[in-house]
This record gives structure tokens, C-alpha cells and sequence, in this order.
């Protein structure tokens, strides 16, 4: 089911939203070599709660955390560990928070140090997809339009666009309909309207878009072992053009 939003509502998605910007920035400052995830995992829970909100990961389906941390292969959903950051790494950010009952949820990947300059083309290729999923993201715009043009971001890079984690619409729950792939038929799929919020989030794998699940049961790996990454925002769809509610 379709929820439409009033402004009330988006703004208090609004205010979930600037405290996950405030997860995603003060973790990427303090992530490092030698910083482990659950350091990081715990300054999340903090903002949350310092920002008047409370977690929606932890717990979910059974998380352990209030974030999801993904470390090179690792493409979404890794589970927050001992294990410490190495220079050279690549490591999604996937935070969320629920303010007064209304939900916010966004990512983003970056290099711990020194990476290669092929890793980091492909982090700035799948943070390109998402301004392209946004700039689509006006009233009446089909949802194919929308996947075709995050993929077409992928394609002239050859990398794998992952077909089995999709973007979804987001509110009272975090995960709502529609759907929102990165892909898509031009002309197909329901019309984006007015009052409607949707995550919008890009996974591109450097190699072939199959992945796995590890036996944690959380984390997913691209199935090659190659690297991805991801990138993601809360998008509220106003008759003005897209409203960002995850930006600082
Ligand atoms: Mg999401």
C-alpha cells in the first residue's frame, strides 16, 4: 500500500533524516584504521538518542545493531563486529532512526586511506546513480524511468547492478511499497505522486551483480567477492520537486 504524506509528516521525517546525516558524517570522520565497527556502532546509538529518536535497525527481524556496516565485498545489511577498519578498505554506512513514529534511512560508502583509482570511480559512479535517482524523482515520473536511469549510470563501467536489494517507500515503517529498483523498463511502473517519500539506493558490484548471504544471516557479499557499493537517501516527492530529508 501507497501512505501519502502531509507536511507534518515530512517534517518529522525531516528531523529523523538530519540525525541519520549527523550518523553518516561523525561516522565518517571517525572511521579509520585501527577503529573497529562496534566503535562506530556505539557514536550512532548515541546521536539517536542525543537527537530525540530511537533506532530502527536494532531489532529488526532480529539486527543486533543501529547500523549496518559493510566492509569491502560486503554490500549491505554487515553486522557491526571487533573487526577493525585496515587502510585500503571501503566501508558502507547504512544508518536510520525513527522520530515521533516517522522513519529516515540512508547510506553512504567511502575509503578508509588509500584506495586504487578503479575502487574510487566506482564509489563516485554509485554516488552518481543516486543524484540521478533523485533528479527523477518528480511527480508523474514512472518508477522504470527512474531504475532505467540508475542503471543506464552503471552500464558504460560495466559494473553488476544488483537485482535482489531494492530502494522502497519509507514513512510510519521503514520499508514501504512501492519498490524502487535500479533498473527498469522506460515507460513501465507506477507514477511517483505528491506526498510520497521513497529510499533511493544504488548498488553497484565491480564484478557481476549475483551476491550471497554469509551464514550470519545478515550480511550479503557480492557472490564474486568483488568489490561494490552503495549509496542511499530519503527522498520526499512534493509537488516542488524532490525534497532530500536525509542531507545535514
Ligand atoms: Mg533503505
Amino acid at each position: 500500500m501507497i501512505t501519502i504524506k502531509t507536511e507534518d509528516d515530512f517534517a518529522k521525517m525531516r528531523h529523523a533524516g538530519q540525525v541519520v546525516a549527523r550518523i553518516l558524517a561523525t561516522l565518517r570522520a571517525a572511521a579509520g584504521p585501527g577503529v573497529t565497527l562496534l566503535e562506530l556502532d556505539r557514536i550512532a546509538a548515541q546521536i539517536i538518542q542525543e537527537g530525540d529518536c530511537t533506532p530502527n535497525f536494532l531489532n529488526y527481524r532480529g539486527f543486533p545493531a543501529n547500523t549496518c556496516l559493510s566492509v569491502n565485498q560486503e554490500l549491505v545489511h554487515g553486522i557491526p563486529s571487533k573487526r577493525s577498519l585496515q587502510d585500503g578498505d571501503i566501508l558502507s554506512v547504512d544508518a536510520g532512526a525513527i522520530h515521533q513514529g516517522w522513519h529516515a534511512d540512508a547510506a553512504v560508502t567511502f575509503a578508509i586511506g588509500d584506495i586504487p583509482p578503479e575502487v574510487r570511480t566506482l564509489i563516485e559512479v554509485t554516488e552518481r546513480a543516486l543524484v540521478v535517482g533523485i533528479e527523477h524523482s518528480t511527480v508523474g515520473t514512472r518508477l522504470g524511468d527512474l531504475g532505467h536511469a540508475i542503471s543506464l549510470v552503471a552500464e558504460p563501467q560495466g559494473y553488476g547492478v544488483v537485482r535482489e536489494y531494492t530502494g522502497h517507500g519509507i514513512g510510519r515503517q521503514m520499508h514501504e511499497d512501492p519498490q524502487v529498483l535500479n533498473y527498469g523498463r522506460p515507460g513501465k511502473g507506477m507514477k511517483l505522486r505528491e506526498g510520497m517519500a521513497i529510499c533511493i539506493e544504488p548498488m553497484f558490484n565491480m564484478g557481476s551483480p549475483e551476491t550471497r548471504v554469509l551464514d550470519d544471516g545478515w550480511t550479503v557479499v557480492t557472490a564474486d567477492g568483488s568489490l561494490c557499493a552503495h549509496f542511499e537517501h530519503t527522498v520526499a516527492i512534493t509537488a516542488d520537486g524532490p525534497t532530500v530529508l536525509t542531507l545535514p
